[in-house]
This record gives C-alpha cells, structure tokens and sequence, in this order.
C-alpha cells in the first residue's frame, strides 16, 4: 500500500465487519456505507432524502425511462465545469479535502471507494484515484473492468467523460450504483436482440451497434480484458477519426459483469441538450450524463420534474448522443475491418 497524504482516510475492511462486510469488494462497500451513515449526518441526510424522492416513468415502445426529481443533484447538474471555475474551487475528490467524517476503501494501488453523499442510487459510490490527476479513459479503461469485476455482482459501475457529466474533470474518478436501478441493467438483452447490430466479432469480443434504443450506443461483450481494451480503444480511434479530433471523444460507459464484462459506449455529440440553455419556461436543468442514459433521468428542480415530457426525453437524447451519420460511420469501420 503507498503512503500518501490523507491515508488515515482509508478503512481496513476488517473494521467493516461488524457492518457485514464479507470478502468481496462489493460486500465491504455496501458496509462502507452502513458505517458512513452511521458516523457521516450528511451522508445520512443524503439518503433520507432520497428515500422520499419522487419519480415518475415514461413508458416508450419495449423500454422505460425513469424520471427522479432529485434536489440533492443541483450541485452536480448545475455544475460549472469550466476551467476557471475549476481551478477556483477546492477539489471534492482530493483525500486532503474530504470532510472529517469521510472514509473510503483502498481499491488496488491507486483507487478509493468512497460514499456519495448526494445519491441517486440506493447505493452509490464515487472511486477517484489517489492522485489529482485529469479525468481520462485512455490508461483507466482497465481500472474500469477491474472495479466491474470486483463489485459486479452488486454494483453498475459507470464513466463521464470530463466534458459529459462528470462533475469533477479535472480529478479521475468512476462511480458505482446499485445494479438493476438503471432500467439499461434488465431492458439490455431486449434491447440489443432488437436494435443490436453485429459490428465485429473476433478474439473472444462481440461489439454491437445499437440504434433505436433513442440514444445510440456500441455494446462490447466479452470474457477476456485484453481482447476488450484493444476493441475499445479501436473504438475510441474510429470516434476520433470520425470526428476529426484528437482530444478524447466525448462519452458516458456503464459497465457491468457477470461472468463476462458488458461495457456500454455512449458516444456523445453535446454536453447539455438545448433546453438547458433556453431563457425563461422553456428552461430545463438537465444535464445528463451516464445514469440517465441508462434510463434515470435526474431532475433537480420540481418543476421540470412535472412538465417534462416523454418528447423531451426523446429529444434531449438525440441531441446529446452522437447523431445517425456519424454514428453509422464508426459502426462502418468495424465493419470494414471484418471484411
Ligand atoms: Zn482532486
């Protein structure tokens, strides 16, 4: 284990087990959190108010979207996420600056599972690396399988890109929440032998193209980790090619196993959908990222929690994910490399 600031931050699972922690990562979480709420009150507000939530649900054609009027998420939907307003604020996810209550679980080397204390999940969890280091998929994405792995039986685990809802870009960091919350957990099967796509299968990976779901997303299935970083980063190049950029594409990745990984790229096209930036009523702070791709969206404020309607939604997606020509030029490369 490294020495570092803020390590007395870390719990020894052992300590958990009066909190029923059992040997699996995800068992020492969920105790994580039982001990956290006993010791941390704004953690335990955080979920007192979220037992109270409400939340409507729009039913489309073969799948529902959830949506959770959510005050607790003002923080995060709201974000200023630009570089000043970064750089002029005390960093949330840096171990020095946590709350005195606040502990965590070392994951690996370099990682810590912490409580969210502004929940949407009935478990939810932030896991920032040790380091103040930016928010990137390139060089974490096999952390990202490793946290699947670990906490998969429990837990979704879950990437926002630093220009697509991650709150913090300029601290790396995933998140986890209570698996089956996310109508994406149990709809996918349905969903893919439906609007799925063979792009490419070969060296133990399957990678699907989805479209119809009304955000389009690249499933990648398979049991070997090696054989999915190579496919992911092949797909994180054709989105690059495709749009002409050499920064990292925008995108929202849930991630999930069961025996073999299941890891969902959300390619995205905007941050905010355009109702968030209209004056007056037709105003809507939404500002989705991966738990409302995956079928939860959040509403911070009541009164957009009422009127949204399942048109919105439907546009809101659009907007955000990566539009049909783009999206069918990256499904084509994969293709092509298959012929
Ligand atoms: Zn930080």
């Amino acid at each position: 284990m490294r020495i570092q600031e803020g390590a007395d931050r870390f719990i020894r699972p052992e300590e958990l087990r009066v909190f029923g922690a059992g040997a699996s990562t995800s068992s020492i979480s969920a105790a994580l959190l039982a001990q956290q709420q006993q010791v941390w009150p704004l953690l335990r507000a955080g979920y007192a108010s979220l037992a109270s939530v409400q939340t409507r649900e729009f039913a489309f054609d073969g799948f529902v979207v959830k949506v959770q009027f959510n005050p607790g998420r003002i923080t995060s939907s709201a974000a200023k996420v630009d570089e000043r307003s970064i750089r002029e604020r005390k960093c949330f996810l840096c171990l020095r600056n946590l709350p005195p209550e606040q502990r965590g679980v070392q994951f690996g080397e370099a990682y810590v599972i912490l409580c969210n204390p502004f929940p949407i999940f009935p478990e939810h969890f932030t896991i920032p690396h040790l380091d103040h280091i930016p928010q990137q998929i390139d060089g974490s994405f096999g952390v990202l399988l490793d946290l699947a792995r670990a906490m998969g039986d429990r837990y979704t685990l879950f990437y926002n890109g630093p220009r697509c809802g991650a709150s913090a870009p300029d601290h790396l960091h995933f998140q986890a929440g209570l698996k089956g919350f996310m109508p994406i957990d149990t709809e996918y099967p349905a969903v893919v032998s439906r609007f799925g796509r063979l792009v490419v299968e070969q060296g133990g990976v399957r990678c699907l193209a989805v479209d119809g779901y009304q955000r389009r997303f690249f499933a990648l299935e398979s049991s070997s980790p090696a054989a999915l970083t190579e496919e992911f980063t092949r797909l994180v190049a054709a989105l690059r090619s495709v749009l002409g950029s050499t920064e990292e594409p925008m995108m929202n990745i849930l991630a999930s196993f069961d025996g073999a990984w299941r890891v969902l790229v959300f390619p995205r096209a905007r941050h905010r959908p355009s109702f968030f930036f209209a004056e007056g009523d037709a105003k809507m702070l939404i500002s989705p990222a991966a738990v409302d791709l995956g079928g939860v969206c959040i509403t911070p404020l009541e009164k957009d929690f009422h009127r949204i309607t399942p048109e919105d939604i439907a546009t809101m997606f659009e907007e955000v994910t990566l539009g049909k020509a783009e999206f069918e030029a990256v499904a084509e490369k994969g293709i092509m490399r298959r012929e």
